[in-house]
């Protein structure tokens, strides 16, 4: 083949080895290649500060409400582009249906392509966004406390939202973060899904059945306290991971 253009992600260090390579070609008709590299581990002297932490509450039209109330956003690359998806697919099914284009025409195979890029463009999108904020955020935190989420149930969870929830990769995210916190000799702390963060009143540590009712966005405690239901939930997930931390550490 000789020499050819490529966009690479990251520069190999000298001392790195080759051990495969992987070449694919996707939907889209692109090609990808990926280089397995394999190198010598240098132990990372850092020790972290344990009172660098924060706390990570899921959001389902964001991607998360930390413990200072501030949102992680998400950008809706899917509904962004949607408009323009939708209309090529449409565009799309009546080759399909018509009888002058048979399936495997060259005008067929081009829309199907055009299709596929879109596809690709939003999927690269949300990528780059779930890297951009969780490499943030590992830089800037040294524990990191978060609810272990069972993915399957959240996407029925206040049904309407399925499709949001779906979108948003969030178990991806935390599937980076806690590699990326790894790398940096730091806690990523998984709170487990039965911890009743969002009923507890972080404020007194009473209890709020009433707060079950998703549609209740406000916690109004006899205490005083008035809080968003996200960023109570998710000052109760950092006590709660910090808690268990210190129990094992
Ligand atoms: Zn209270």
């Amino acid at each position: 083949m000789g020499n050819i253009k490529a966009v690479i992600h990251r520069i190999p260090a000298s001392n790195w080895i080759i051990k495969s390579a992987t070449v694919s070609q996707e939907s889209d008709g692109k090609y990808y290649i990926s280089i397995l590299f394999e190198f010598a581990d240098v132990v990372n002297p850092y020790v972290a500060d344990k009172t660098n932490a924060i706390g990570l509450d899921y959001a389902s039209d964001g991607l998360y409400v930390d413990n200072n109330g501030n949102v992680g956003t998400n950008h809706k690359y899917y509904r962004e582009s949607h408009d323009k998806l939708a209309k090529a697919q449409r565009r799309l099914s009546r080759m399909q249906g018509s009888k002058k284009h048979e399936t495997k025409s060259n005008n067929y195979i081009k829309q199907l392509r055009k299709v596929n890029k879109i596809h690709r463009h939003i999927a690269n999108q949300r990528l780059d966004n779930l890297h951009k904020i969780s490499t943030e955020i590992a830089n800037q935190y040294d524990v990191v406390c978060v609810e272990s989420l069972n993915m399957r149930s959240m996407a029925n969870r206040g049904f309407g939202n399925g499709k949001a929830t779906l979108d948003n990769g969030y178990g991806m995210f935390l599937s980076m973060l806690e590699y990326k916190l790894s790398d940096r000799n730091k806690y990523l702390v998984k709170v487990s899904k039965w911890f009743p963060s969002s009923q507890i009143c972080h404020c007194c540590g009473s209890l709020h059945p009433e707060m079950k009712n998703l549609q209740i966005r406000k916690m109004t405690c006899d205490c005083g306290l008035t809080v968003s239901r996200d960023q109570n939930a998710a000052i109760n997930i950092l006590n709660e991971g910090l808690r268990l931390l210190t129990e094992v550490a």
